[in-house]
């Protein structure tokens, strides 16, 4: 017997219509590209995201062509988000820090039929465009005011556009199974993969990310994504904030510290979201400022593992809680969030802080286990560590145009992260599987030494790698960037830092110090740049 409830589809377009609803009045903010402030309200975006489709559908688009975007966080990139799903067309969000080539693989391989760009990426499009086989057209997302000289062909403006339309028009009712949108991975080998999602994987997540033990997310909420919308989704938040009425507040290409810490104050942000390497700046520039963050209460940092002094630094120099996210753009992408449990605070702190400093547990819809080299499952002891493998209905089971399935046979999907789980459900990143170092047959976590290295005061960032050893095979190799080129740790002093923090036979063999640490398109850290790098390198017990 089946159940006799309405089989409505869910899409993506209820989302802003909901918004539009229950809370016309609640503001987009938005410090644009030209360096002002736009502010308007979610009945505002909607009206303009219909005016949007209006404006496809007079140039001909049509449903599941795909619609690429090179854009920052603001009001105009968020309008693409509803008017170009809204009427079934998808909506390609491209990552403009991928490699040159990689652009083109990608807008090709979609097969994007027009580019919303922000001003910022039209010289990068000029040098482009002539390899892009199926664009018919450039929108440039500005008024005429400040529309570009460009040698781009059929270019049109995006203000102008939206004014020869008045917004009355009603979003059809899709198939909920319809793409909405592309993402593709970042991939540091080949070439990206894209993960196709649907309106009603969008939903799924959406509801899944603001559940009160996840974000928390509600009317009350002024949110800050500087998670960019072309990285995994935003996280989620550009259709999980309208869906419980949060204020949004976009900083465009404003990502550096003292922007976020203005954004925050001025418009008394309590939430926001991120990679580490931003928070990193921020505090930098806290520090040196003095200035406070009153109002911020909790910052979501995810895509790479968050530091233990990070945690640290948030929670008593500024009284902000880290809740630490982890997920993929193949998982829509939130897979675990970080949120302490009551029983927690009987703890000390430092132990507190070793619980906190954990990928967390999986949000209901998401089902997580380890297994070892032969499939078998792992226990949930906190210490075993495995493949890391997901399932879940906002979770990728085949890539764009692939016809070979990404999932296991069991319908199983592999991060290529390794982790342990505890009894509590809380998951541990340990390595990315291709980072892990491999010393006499035993695993070292990379992430562990990088986490403890960070700790120390003079460190601004650092990085493990894995480098061959005659005996050993792999030994890991400690790479930090300090934080005062007059005032660099010496190896000796971090070993030592390092001793009571990790495994003695995990101790990095040698210690390099270099002025940057090389970051990926989605911010993290460069492994095969750093191992490319450090390829001829050897140790000095080595080579003795
Ligand atoms: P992306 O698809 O660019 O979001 O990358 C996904 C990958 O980022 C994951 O498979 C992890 O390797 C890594 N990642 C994301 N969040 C975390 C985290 N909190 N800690 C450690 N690694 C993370």
């Amino acid at each position: 017997m089946f159940g006799q409830m309405q089989d409505s589809p869910l899409l993506v377009s209820q989302l802003i219509e909901h918004a539009e609803r229950l809370y016309p009045t609640k503001r987009i903010i938005t410090k644009t590209v030209e360096g002002d402030w736009h502010i308007y309200t979610y009945a505002d975006a909607a009206k303009r995201s219909r005016q949007l489709s209006q404006a496809l559908i007079s140039l001909g688009v049509k449903q599941d062509d795909v619609i690429g975007t090179l854009a920052w966080n603001t009001f105009r990139h968020f309008e693409c988000w509803y008017g170009i799903s809204g009427i079934g067309a998808v909506l390609h969000t491209i990552n403009p820090r991928l490699f040159p080539e990689q652009l083109d693989y990608i807008i090709n391989h979609a097969e994007d039929k027009y580019l919303f760009i922000d001003t910022t990426f039209v010289p990068l499009l000029e040098a482009l465009q002539a390899k892009l086989s199926h664009v018919k057209g450039y929108v440039i997302m500005c008024d005429e005011a400040n529309m570009p000289t460009t040698q781009l062909p059929n270019v049109l403006c995006y203000e102008t556009l939206l004014s020869q339309q008045d917004g009355d028009f009603a979003w059809p009712e899709l198939d909920e199974r319809q793409a909405s949108s592309i993402c593709y991975t970042s991939g540091t080998t080949g070439n990206p993969k894209g993960v196709v999602y649907s309106h009603r994987s969008s939903l799924l997540h959406s509801w899944g990310i603001t559940g009160k033990d996840i974000t928390s997310l509600d009317s009350q909420s002024i949110m800050l994504p500087i998670v960019p919308m072309f990285h995994a989704n935003a996280w989620g938040l550009v259709y999980a904030c309208p869906m419980v009425g949060a204020e949004l507040v976009f900083p465009g290409p404003h990502l550096d510290g003292a922007s976020v810490s203005d954004m925050i104050n001025r418009f008394k942000v309590d939430i926001s979201a991120a990679v580490p390497t931003v928070w990193t700046m921020l505090l930098q520039h806290l520090r040196q400022s003095g200035e406070t963050l009153e109002s911020l209460n909790s910052v979501l940092i995810g895509g790479s593992a968050v530091p233990r002094s990070m945690i640290q630094a948030f929670d008593q120099d500024y009284n902000v809680e880290v809740w630490q996210a982890w997920g993929m753009t193949e998982m829509s992408p939130l897979g675990s969030l970080n949120r302490p449990l009551p029983q927690d605070s009987k703890l000390s702190y430092e132990e507190q802080l070793n619980i906190r400093s954990k990928q967390g547990r999986p949000c209901f819809g998401v089902q997580m286990k380890i297994v070892d080299d032969e499939n078998h499952e792992l226990p949930h002891d906190g210490k075993a560590f495995g493949r890391l493998l997901v399932k879940g209905p906002w979770i990728v089971s085949q890539y764009f145009k692939m016809e070979k399935s990404a999932l296991e046979d069991d319908g199983w999907f592999d991060t290529g992260d390794v982790a342990t789980i505890d009894a509590t459900g809380n998951m541990q990143i340990t390595d990315r599987s291709k980072d892990v170092i491999k010393s006499g047959g035993e695993w070292i976590s990379s992430i562990d030494l990088e986490n403890a290295a960070m700790g120390h005061p003079d460190v601004l960032e650092a990085a493990v790698i894995g480098v061959s050893h005659p005996k050993w095979e792999e030994r890991p190799l400690l790479i930090i960037v300090p934080k005062n080129k007059n005032k660099v740790p010496d190896s000796e002093a971090l070993l030592h830092f390092l001793a009571d923090k990790v495994a003695k036979w995990w101790l990095p063999n040698g210690v390099e110090v270099v002025d940057e640490i090389p970051h990926t398109a989605t911010g993290k850290i460069n492994k095969v740049g750093l191992r490319e790098t450090f390829k001829d390198y050897q140790f000095e017990e080595a080579i003795a």
